[in-house]
């Protein structure tokens, strides 16, 4: 090593860097953050940074730096591509005295503990994931920083644990580093040693300050701990000044879900299309009329775990119900959301202290915007919107948290503050005794120099004499040139302009001495005093956490209610226990009869009989078999989570999981060929679907040798029919597997109807029993513009084929 690189400064940065080797360290010198050696050359790639360096050839050091001030979306950057950034500051003035400025890291960005309003997409949550192998199954706990939520909850087994951590989609996740697990490409694995149930039980009962984890109401989740503890422990870690606003760990019961894996999701298009330029949107975007941030992360979630436990559902149907009957009480609750801003989120930033003065001011419009709310809610009957009545009621007591944070930003704080906090103009006039007392102080000073204009005018006679203020200079005095020679003798020459010249005074510089002091004073007071307030709201923060919940549940019920009316949906009725129960009439596809204008056909699709439980769909190509299997499903996940439907009616049991097969997805990076992935998914719908579930199946086996793929498709409907009994929809072009109606009870043949006019195909789009009685390929092939040879000619094939069997192909080539 060149020693002229051994600098001290650098020295520094080794031993710094030294304890964040898995982290890009940002080093602040100046106005800069700069990286080096390795980091440097990262950062440089992934942020087209150019790339410098000290030192010379093989000793020379990479570097690259960013402005302080335009940090931000760069570290955004670097997270949201899965890395680590720790921020590493001076902790002390620098003073050239004392050489080297300490330094010190004071904060570690990483993708799931991310907390600025820039970093987190408003209507995500985004979760750091803790997974711990238990005895039987797994153990979970699941943490947002950027709300405050943070759970504990067990998965039986490990296909379970797929499906929920699917459901999560977690930034990044802890691990046991003496377990086995093993997790899908692209997520951020941390592994750290997990503390026994005992040790991780105790310090989470110190962290929350209760005497036992039964007070948190998760003494069935001992073993789920030490996975809770490490996900604390690291967010604890990368904050540096601590959580403040974890304030509760609560168990999470997935069984109240209904259960869908990622493959469902993506095939349903629940919030995310399969097609970025898709013109249609997805079921969230069609649900979604929620005004705040909170209730579209809510909406989000809701739709992405429909439940599985009838009085919650019932609860939530009739909260909907509630308010569309009541649309005039939903426009005025909808009214008041517009004026809340994200709660959640900015008490989250309040608390952890990476606000901003304007951020409790919003907080405290958002709290008063919600006063009338009571008043709005009292007609409701549902028993889940009376509960928020009367929660929105209590608020209103002069003696509640949420009282005491307005009256307290009220007095405290200024209508408008600036942005940064150490620059005074915070405080209101008459809220602090000593900042009015400093205030006076100098109010005379201060009205001395505004004074003194006018006062130097009269002396000197020069009418167009100025005072004024520069950074550099402070106070002056200007004469223009052409009165120059009349300043007076005690004016003392300070700056030369081109049309003018500067004076001060010795009595001017020491006023200046005492408003710059005073000042600095002020905005120290006022800094400190900040502070203070923040630390009274922060003591709140239960009741904020629980007011955003409240909110985005409230936000939530009216965006269902409103989507239901605008678009003419039924409250589903649900049978009660467990069976076999599925009848829809007159049902629409909620999101393709958006772009139909009315043309869409509506379908009864009823599976409730015993005969009808497996239903084999066949039917040509474009005859609409996908539109009425997706329709299906959504309408269950519609009516699941709580929301109207679209169909005339629907009766239906609770669905325990949904699972879909649609299409051949390819996973061909994963080094999975299409075949195979359709085989995987299979496996995992054989293996988990209950006689509860539904499962849809759009071919089965298209993507390997025919007799290879109608065995398959055979053997796995046996399978469902018989041991499984799941309700099935199962479209298929293998026509052959009809006959299977004839040997089972519960499986039905059902077809998409066609006719034919003139030798033209005439989709009608109605589902109808019965068998297609061919698929219509040849003519499909047509329409897309196949050379007429080849029509002919497969024409020709199939004929022979449907005479003669495959023996007339041998007969053709030989
Ligand atoms: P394939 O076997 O080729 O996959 P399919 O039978 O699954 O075809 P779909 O993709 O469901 O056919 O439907 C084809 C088109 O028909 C859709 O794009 C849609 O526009 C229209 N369609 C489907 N169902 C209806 C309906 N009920 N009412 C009106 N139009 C419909």
């Amino acid at each position: 090593m060149d020693t002229s690189l051994d600098t001290p400064m650098l020295r520094q940065y080794r031993e710094i860097k030294a304890g964040y080797t898995d982290a890009i360290l940002f080093f602040r010198l100046g106005d800069f953050y700069e990286m080096f050696l390795d980091d440097a050359k990262v950062a440089a790639r992934e942020l087209e940074l150019t790339l410098t360096g000290r030192g010379k050839d093989e000793n020379r050091i990479p570097m690259c730096g960013i402005p302080h001030h335009a940090s931000e979306s760069y570290i955004q950057k670097l997270v949201s591509r899965g890395y680590k950034v720790a921020i590493c500051e001076q902790v002390e003035e620098a003073t050239p005295a004392k050489g080297l400025t300490r330094r010190d890291v004071v904060k570690i960005v990483t993708p799931g503990t991310v907390l600025s309003a820039s970093g987190v997409a408003e209507q995500d949550n985004n979760y750091l994931v803790g997974v711990a192998v238990l005895k039987n199954g797994f153990g979970l706990s699941f943490l947002d920083l950027s709300t405050g939520e943070f759970k504990v909850a067990q998965s039986p087994d490990r296909s379970q644990l797929d499906i929920q951590l699917e459901q999560l989609a977690p930034a990044e996740v802890m691990v046991d580093s003496r377990s086995e697990l093993r997790f899908k490409e692209g997520i951020l694995i941390n592994q750290v040693e997990f503390l026994s149930p005992e040790r991780a039980s105790d310090l989470l009962r110190t962290h929350f300050e209760v005497a036992s984890t039964a007070a948190m109401g998760v003494a069935d989740f001992q073993e789920c701990l030490p996975a809770a503890w490490a996900v604390l422990d690291y967010a604890n870690y990368t904050q540096k000044n601590g959580v403040p606003h974890i304030i509760r760990l609560a168990p999470h019961r997935f069984d109240d879900a209904m259960l869908m894996d990622r493959t469902t999701m993506q095939n349903l298009e629940l919030v995310h299309s399969r097609d970025s330029t898709a013109k249609h949107g997805t079921l969230f975007s069609l649900l979604n009329y929620t005004k705040t941030a909170m209730g579209g992360r809510k909406l989000k979630t809701v739709i992405q775990t429909p439940i599985f436990n009838q009085r919650r559902l019932d609860a939530r149907l009739d909260g909907v119900e509630n308010l569309i009957k009541d649309s005039l009480t939903r426009e005025e609750i909808r009214v008041i959301l517009n004026d809340v801003y994200d709660i959640e989120r900015l008490t989250a930033r309040i608390v952890s202290g990476t606000h901003n003065p304007r951020d409790c001011v919003a907080l405290r419009d958002s709290l008063m915007a919600l006063r009338p709310m009571a008043m709005i809610l009292e007609p409701l009957d549902s028993r889940l919107l009376q509960r928020h009545y009367r929660y929105f009621l209590a608020l209103n007591d002069p003696g509640s948290g949420i009282s005491k944070i307005i009256s307290l930003i009220d007095l405290a704080l200024v209508d408008s503050p600036p942005l940064s906090a150490r620059e005074g103009a915070i405080i209101r006039d008459g809220y602090n005794g000593m900042l009015t007392q400093l205030k006076a102080s100098f109010s005379e000073v201060r009205e001395w120099v505004a004074g003194l204009e006018d006062v130097e005018r009269n002396a000197t006679g020069i009418r167009s004499l100025k005072v004024g203020f520069n950074k550099v200079f402070g106070y002056y005095i200007e004469i223009p040139n052409s009165n120059r020679d009349k300043a007076p003798e005690h004016y003392i020459r300070k700056q030369t302009l081109a049309n003018a010249e500067r004076f001060i005074t010795p009595e001017l510089k020491e006023k200046e001495a005492v408003l710059l002091n005073g000042s600095e004073r002020q905005n120290a007071l006022e800094f400190e005093l900040f502070q203070q307030v923040v630390r009274t709201i922060a003591g709140f923060t239960s009741d904020l956490q629980e007011l955003a919940s409240m909110c985005a549940e409230l936000d939530c019920i009216q965006s269902l209610s409103t989507a239901s009316q605008k678009n003419g949906y039924t409250r589903p009725q649900f049978v009660e226990g467990h069976g076999l129960h599925l009848s829809i009439r007159k049902g629409r596809h909620p999101i393709i009869e958006q772009t139909l204008n009315g043309g869409f056909v509506s379908n009864d699709v009823d599976m409730s009989q015993d005969k009808n439980r497996f239903v084999l769909l066949t039917g040509p190509n474009m005859a609409g078999k996908s539109t009425l299997m997706r329709q299906v499903a959504l309408i269950v996940v519609m009516a699941q989570i709580g929301c109207f439907v679209p169909a005339e009616s629907v009766s239906l049991s609770l669905v325990d999981r949904l699972f879909t097969r649609i299409g051949a997805m390819d996973n061909l990076y994963l080094g999975q060929s299409t075949f195979m992935v359709e085989m995987l998914e299979t496996a995992s719908i054989l293996g988990n679907a209950t006689a509860n579930s539904l499962i849809i199946l759009d071919e089965i086996g298209r993507g390997t040798s025919t007799f290879d793929g109608m065995s398959l498709a055979c053997a796995i409907s046996e399978y469902i029919h018989t041991e499984i009994g799941a309700r099935t929809l199962f479209a298929t072009h293998y026509h052959e597997l009809t006959v299977l109606e004839q040997a089972y009870s519960a499986l039905s043949n059902f077809t998409m109807e066609i006719t034919e006019v003139d030798g033209k195909l005439v989709f009608t789009h109605r589902y109808i029993q019965g068998t297609a009685d061919k698929s219509y390929g040849i003519h499909v092939a047509q329409m897309a513009g196949l050379p007429q040879p080849v029509i002919a000619q497969a024409q020709a094939l199939l004929d022979g084929f449907e005479r003669e069997g495959v023996e007339f192909l041998k007969k053709k080539v030989i």
